[in-house]
């Protein structure tokens, strides 16, 4: 079987760790690799406890929160890597999602995972969405010879947002995070700036391992992680 090689690519440094620490843990120990990139640190919209600190700088906040992201995706066993385009607006440019492209291109993923298109909360994550769509075709083309470097097609999935009835996000896929949901919960405890969405992503969890044992009959399910399938997957047979 092919090694799985996970990608997942935040608007802001913590965004991976909510959405997504469970199935990254899970990749790689199932032996697969999983990269993590921040678009931005979050430093402006996400980091409010930061800026409580009198004398505050954005500098500090940002080195932070590097130094969270990094520690969280070291619990987790995955490479972390800072983009700092900035945030509250995330602005993309082309050499950017050239940047991205040609990390994919590097790191071959057989897998992508961003945010949803929509989110009428948040003007960055949208713009991730566009980005990484973007460099995930400037990566994979069409599937035929192209005029440019290519990489083979990934799989292409979108974390579950925080409200996700609102950014149009139907689960397709749960994925059974329930022997590395530890490895999750330490993830999140790095993430000092935002400490209230430590129970909320908590309790998600357990829901949706609710609600993956209900679609299978596991009893063993206790925690699990919801995932939009943007291109359908390709199977043997049903
Ligand atoms: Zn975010």
């Amino acid at each position: 079987m092919q090694e799985k090689r996970l990608l997942v690519v935040g608007a802001h440094s913590a965004d991976f760790v909510w959405r997504s620490a469970g199935v990254v843990a899970r990749i790689i120990k199932d032996g697969g690799r999983a990269k993590v990139v921040a678009l931005s640190y979050g430093e402006r919209g996400e980091s409010g406890e930061l800026w409580k600190v009198a004398g505050q700088t954005e500098e500090n906040v940002k080195s932070i929160r590097h130094a969270e992201a990094a520690a969280a995706a070291a619990h987790l066993g995955a490479e972390f890597e800072a983009f700092d385009l900035g945030d509250y607006p995330l602005n993309v440019g082309d050499d950017d999602v050239a940047r991205l492209a040609e990390l994919m291109r590097d790191f071959q993923p057989t897998i992508v995972v961003t945010h949803p298109e929509i989110d009428p909360f948040n003007p960055d994550h949208p713009v991730a969405y566009t980005t990484v769509a973007k460099a995930r075709l400037m990566t994979s083309g069409a599937g035929v010879e192209s005029g440019f470097k290519t990489a083979p097609p990934s799989e292409f999935l979108v974390f579950e947002p925080h409200q996700p009835e609102l950014c149009g996000f139907l689960p397709t896929v749960f994925v059974d995070i329930t022997d590395v949901f530890e490895q999750k919960k330490a993830a999140m405890a790095e993430m000092k700036a935002q400490q209230y969405l430590q129970s909320y992503y908590r309790e998600r969890a357990e829901h949706r391992g609710n609600h993956a044992r209900k679609v299978t009959g596991n009893k063993a399910i206790r925690q699990a992680e919801a995932f939009m399938r943007l291109v359908p997957n390709v199977v043997a047979s049903l």
